[in-house]
């Protein structure tokens, strides 16, 4: 820790802007309110990042415990970010652009449309190496009953609305805003 303030003073000093992200993993989380108010008593701005993935035979951030969630809530800075420690959003039956305009690829070489049907059962889009894969021709309906990717599913489905004001939001909806203006052309 002493190190990495050493490097955040030096950057600050050479008149970077930072913006810390303090990704919420399992082994962090005992120390985290700790670290937090120190980074924030120094003048820092962190910010929580909620982990997502797998780690210790768990599925986070689906079981993070209750008093792992109050100390993270106790950091997030916008409602989108509880939504996705809530793991609540879903966008099922909702037309997406993932799978036509994003792809995840395992390093074997399967396409999925997002990282959510890569964690599913739901089909992949085939392989590259197999001359399977096959794109999608246009946005198509969503069927994972969870978006584990929510930044994803609110980047590529068109229509929901997204709380403008904050960091998070202002960035995906002038994103979305630019996807949506590159296809018309
Ligand atoms: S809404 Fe989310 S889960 Fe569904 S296809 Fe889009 S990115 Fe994937």
């Amino acid at each position: 820790m002493k190190a990495f303030i050493r490097a955040l003073k030096y950057l600050k000093s050479a008149g970077f802007t930072l913006r810390l992200s303090y990704v919420t993993h399992p082994t962090v989380l005992h120390r985290m309110n700790e670290d937090m108010r120190y980074l924030r008593y120094l003048g820092f701005d962190a910010r929580p990042k909620v982990y997502r993935g797998v780690f210790g035979g768990k599925q986070y951030p689906e079981d993070f415990s209750t008093d792992d969630r109050r100390v993270i809530k106790l950091y997030l800075g916008n409602s989108m970010d509880w939504e996705i420690l809530s793991c609540k959003l879903r966008f099922v039956g909702k037309k997406c652009l993932a799978g036509h305009l994003f792809l995840k690829i395992d390093p074997d070489g399967t396409v999925y449309r997002c990282s959510s049907y890569q964690r599913s059962d739901l089909p992949s889009l085939g392989n590259l190496f197999k001359g399977t894969f096959r794109l999608l021709k246009k946005e198509t309906l969503c069927k994972q009953e969870v978006c584990y990717s929510p930044y994803e599913g609110l980047m590529y489905v068109n229509g929901i609305s997204i709380e403008s004001g904050t960091e998070y939001g202002d960035r995906i909806i002038q994103m979305r805003t630019n996807i949506r203006s590159n296809l018309s052309r």
